[in-house]
């Protein structure tokens, strides 16, 4: 398959190229040239997989000139092997709708699922090409873990993790900075997640620095996590199939989990909605019901990993909103960054709302949804994925809904512990990181701090 930039879609790249890179260097995201429906015929095949062999057929199309068939089939055996589910994923039923729990992972979070085969393609790569690349990422909390879970002990590479200092739950901290193997830092960041974001890429447009360390990406606007995720929206859709309309509610910051079930309907999966369920840090939920895409400061909510106003994905949206259109979309990409806002057309809306709805919970509705699913359901969710369930009663679709459970309750005890006087224990397997020691160095929100740091370490 070849990709473009959405910014420049006359110059073609390889998958390769768009795993490595992550951007493209004229600023824009990468995209698939041309993305193929499946016939209705292929999909009824699709549906009788399990979920490590869907995998292995829809991702081969992406990456066919990166590895071979059979490479990519030990790559996701290997990869999934590590999840406490042998179907990588668990569906259960809260009353009539579906929770969708993607955090059976080794760090508790839907990251992993994308996370852990990035792991193992990087892997691939470096055994083919001889190189070092020291990976540099920002989380708002689960990525970060999830990435280093995913590289901790590879050979030829580093992985550098910014996270805002005391803006992540402990639980999230101590995922990572208990991490032992000598390829991992960790970096908490005196500002706030987009301050981190930000870091990172000025970092890579820093083309000397950037070069000179050969740095590589993995946050979520990486077109190989994207890939990953769609997976699970066909596996789900496939085992909740009957004749009624099916709904996805995705707890979101960046845009890249809601974006994937996008790609899944663009592949011809015949899905009704997708609800973006925010936080109050709702710049998506803004543009989406009304046309107002507008950063605002980022408060500090129950739900840090969406606590994000620069959904970085949605770029990709605005390039199919517009057509295609490269032009069109650069500079509507270069007003957001210059006016900070884009006012999206009415009949821009429309479309989007073909396929997009939209809710914002505060943070008394997120803590009261977990009181209620406990007292009726006897069922802890997160925060973030309270925010899914809660969204739908403000949407109020007919049909199937299913709400991605995005994170394990036991990574935000603090969350749980205001609503329901709870704190969830951690599995069995993660309670030492408790007590481990934390390895981490506070730097202020500077890039040139920041990149002598990396500079000393490699
Ligand atoms: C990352 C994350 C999200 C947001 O996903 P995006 O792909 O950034 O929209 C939601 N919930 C949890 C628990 C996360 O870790």
């Amino acid at each position: 398959m070849k990709y473009i930039s959405t910014r420049n879609n006359s110059k073609e790249y390889s998958f390769e190229q768009v795993f490595i890179k992550g951007l493209a260097d004229d600023g824009g995201l990468f995209v698939p040239k041309e993305v193929k429906k499946y016939s209705t015929k292929k999909i009824h095949a699709l549906s009788k997989l399990s979920y490590q062999n869907l995998a292995k057929e829809i991702i081969y199309p992406f990456i066919g000139d990166f590895m071979t068939v059979n490479e990519l089939s030990d790559i996701v055996d290997k990869s999934y092997s590590v999840f406490r589910k042998d179907n990588v994923i668990d569906l259960i039923k809260l009353g009539d709708t579906f929770i969708l729990e993607l955090f059976h992972g080794p760090t508790l979070a839907f990251k992993d699922i994308a996370m852990q085969l990035l792991g193992n393609f990087y892997e691939h790569y470096l055994k083919k090409n001889n190189k070092d690349i020291n990976v540099v990422v920002a989380t708002s909390g689960d990525t970060g873990a999830a990435a280093i879970d995913a590289i901790k002990g590879k050979k030829n590479m580093n992985i550098f993790v910014l996270h805002p200092h005391e803006k992540v739950s402990l639980v999230q901290r101590k995922l990572m900075s208990t991490v032992k193997e000598k390829n991992v830092f960790n970096i908490a960041i005196e500002g706030n997640f987009d301050d981190c974001q930000n870091l990172v890429k000025s970092m890579f447009a820093d083309k000397e620095f950037s070069n000179s360390i050969n740095m590589s990406g993995v946050n979520s606007i990486n077109w190989a996590r994207i890939i990953a995720q769609t997976v699970y929206y066909f596996y789900t859709y496939f085992q909740v199939h009957d004749k009624s309309p099916i709904n996805f509610s995705v707890p979101t910051g960046n845009f890249g989990d809601v974006y994937a079930g996008y790609l899944s309907k663009k592949m011809g999966l015949p899905i009704n909605k997708f609800i973006v369920a925010t936080n109050k840090n709702d710049i998506l939920h803004r543009a989406i019901s009304n046309g107002n895409y507008e950063a605002e400061s980022v408060s500090q909510t129950n739900t840090p990993s969406m606590d994000i106003q620069i959904a970085s994905n949605f770029e990709r949206l605005i390039y199919d909103l517009n057509n295609c259109d490269d032009n069109e979309t650069k500079k509507i990409m270069h007003g957001i960054k210059e006016n900070g806002k884009y006012t999206i057309p009415r009949d821009k809306i429309a479309k989007i709302n073909k396929d997009f709805l939209s809710a914002s919970m505060s943070e008394k509705e997120i803590l009261d949804t977990i009181k209620e699913v406990q007292a009726k359901y006897d069922t802890i969710l997160d925060p973030h994925t309270a925010i899914g369930f809660g969204s739908l009663d403000k949407v109020n679709l007919e049909g199937n809904n299913i709400v991605l459970a995005t994170a394990h309750p036991c990574k935000f005890p603090e969350a749980i512990d205001k609503s329901i006087g709870i704190k969830p224990d951690l599995p069995g397997e993660l309670r030492y990181i408790m007590d481990e020691k934390e390895n981490y160095d506070i730097i202020s929100n500077n890039l040139s701090k920041t990149q002598q740091y990396i500079k000393e370490k490699i």
